[in-house]
């Protein structure tokens, strides 16, 4: 079994933005600025509350996500994480990431960064063509992220992520040719490569239903995928998961928890957590996630991980297989691991779900070894279908 089946993943959302972007569909807020010192003393109190309850446990990933975690000062940044070490034990070579929009970056920031203990960068790049990038309302453009990975190598960083996006509206193959090879030449560590989703209620979806702007084509969105794909291998990254690549032992390890379905916690408004076989949130607003750290939410404190719960329930074995089976099959190389199946559900996962293993097998569409049942090179396109055969299994 692996260590991290033991420890801990921390997770810290900041749901503050300058701007928000036209896809944008996160917990995040634009002009909430203002309660950023009484959120991180929320913060802080929360972290104190589930470190009494989980602190014994070893923490070996903490991930500043958000929102924009960039818009916090040094000094911000600095209080929650002493408070992390105050009530939790955090491993010494715990990977410690940060969200960041490249243009916050500056290489004085970055060094401030390095002294907290951030030692991983995900900088959201998303296109290097300006046309693209001002559809999507960012407000950086293609200087501004070379800058900011030279400021970060600068200060010290040598995991460096870059997000990238295709299938924009009206983006041609030849744009996301460009993209990625300008990404390339910034030689990170790390690639997050995410196709678009028109969510609903974001202004690029609303703009593509009322026909303002093209809807994407599904042709050109594989072709997309696959150019990235090849791109990527050729120039020595691996791929591990469906949207993920890396160069050896640069995988995102916080991020492998969650595919991994194993336990973490959410602090901040709006956060997801999984932590002892239960599942939960806490309040997206703000406002209202300040104001319950601040009664100490007693009544509801007793029984759950933190005093700002918004909604919690225990983790059925059926929703547990089906969070194992769907998070493991992202994992290209990894997949689900047989063993910790075993582990986990007291049986083997070919011997639970025969005829579906059978008939993706027949399909090409899984590979099934002695340690894993992981996905074909096929399989990765059609994750959805791979799922939806062990779903119906799982009902059965
Ligand atoms: S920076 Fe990130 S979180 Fe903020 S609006 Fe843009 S996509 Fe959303």
């Amino acid at each position: 079994m692996s260590q991290s089946a033991n420890r801990l993943s921390l997770y810290i959302h900041i749901p503050f933005c300058t701007v928000r972007c036209g896809y944008c569909a996160f917990n995040t807020y634009t002009d909430l600025a203002h309660l950023i010192p009484d959120y991180i003393d929320a913060l802080c109190r929360e972290l104190a509350f589930a470190g009494e309850k989980a602190g014994g446990k070893r923490v070996h990933t903490v991930y500043f996500g958000g929102g924009s975690p960039s818009l916090l000062s040094p000094r911000q940044l600095d209080e929650v994480a002493c408070q992390i070490s105050k009530h939790f034990c955090v491993e010494s070579d715990a990977e410690i990431s940060l969200e960041a929009n490249p243009n916050d970056l500056s290489e004085p920031y970055l060094r401030s960064l390095r002294r907290v203990g951030f030692n991983r960068l995900s900088i959201g790049m998303q296109s290097a063509n300006a046309a693209i990038l001002k559809m999507f309302d960012r407000q950086h453009d293609m200087a501004a992220v070379a800058a900011a990975v030279r400021f970060a190598r600068r200060a010290g960083f040598d995991n460096v992520n870059l997000d990238v996006i295709f299938g924009s509206p009206g983006e041609t193959l030849a744009n996301w040719k460009e993209t990625v090879q300008a990404a390339l030449g910034l030689s990170p560590e790390h690639f997050s490569v995410y196709g678009l989703e028109l969510k609903g209620g974001t202004r690029l979806r609303q703009q593509v239903d009322a026909g303002e702007q093209p809807r994407p084509d599904d042709d050109v969105f594989a072709d997309m995928y696959e150019f990235a794909s090849a791109a990527l291998a050729e120039a020595g990254y691996d791929q591990y998961e469906i949207s993920n690549w890396r160069l050896p032992g640069k995988e995102c390890r916080h991020n492998l928890q969650y595919w991994r379905n194993l336990d973490y916690m959410g602090f901040g408004a709006g956060a997801h957590g999984f932590y002892e076989g239960c599942r939960y949130s806490t309040i997206a607003s703000p406002q209202r996630y300040i104001a319950a750290l601040r009664n100490g939410g007693a009544d509801r404190a007793q029984s759950s991980l933190t005093p700002a719960v918004g909604k919690a329930s225990r983790v059925t074995e059926a929703d547990d297989l089906y969070e194992t089976i769907m998070m493991g099959m992202r994992l290209t190389e990894e997949g689900v691991n047989r063993g910790r199946f075993r582990q986990r559900f007291g049986r083997d996962l070919v011997d639970m779900f025969p005829a579906a293993t059978r008939k993706l097998m027949a399909a090409g569409l899984i590979n099934v070894t002695m340690e894993r049942v992981c996905p074909s090179e096929a399989g990765r396109l059609l994750s959805n279908l791979v799922i939806r055969e062990y779903v119906a299994g799982i009902r059965e």
